[in-house]
């Protein structure tokens, strides 16, 4: 399970209307509790292919990776999970997806029809690689995000 909070689907909603016809990504910085994972922000990082390649492929560069794992430490966070757009197709990881994702991170796919971001799913990889099983996105108030709980 994820939780994040509205800000955080809003932020990833947008970056992947704005990228649109081409591929957004980014990483989510926050911190890995017992059962879930908790989305504290968004890091949003440039789509490393070349232009021609950007439709339905997302690449992060080692050093863009680097340099947000950097930002998470000095926050005291972890790299919890990436996002990415599908624009003009499903919120549904790909094959290539499959092929280049880790086990424990979340991976946010938003579907991005016609520059409008239409859904959002959230998934985690099967630990053998198999396969990804879609994983439920749990909705905090402001007040968790900040660590206090009622
Ligand atoms: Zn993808």
């Amino acid at each position: 399970m994820i939780a994040v909070n509205g800000n955080h689907v809003i932020e990833i909603r947008r970056h992947g209307e704005r990228d649109y016809p081409f591929e957004c990504c980014g990483l989510m910085l926050g911190r890995f509790e017992a059962e879930r994972k908790v989305v504290v922000e968004t890091y949003q990082i440039s789509n490393a292919r070349e232009e021609e390649a950007k439709r339905n492929r997302f690449l992060i560069r080692p050093e863009e990776l680097m340099r947000g794992e950097k930002a998470a430490r000095e926050k005291g966070l972890d790299v919890v999970g990436f996002y990415h757009s599908h624009p003009d197709d499903r919120a549904a990881p790909s094959r290539y997806d499959l092929e280049h994702a880790w086990p424990t991170y979340s991976y946010i796919v938003v579907s991005v029809e016609n520059g409008e971001a239409v859904d959002l799913r959230s998934w985690e990889m099967e630990s053998d690689r198999s396969r990804f099983n879609e994983e439920e996105i749990l909705s905090l108030s402001p007040w968790e995000r900040a660590g206090v709980r009622a």
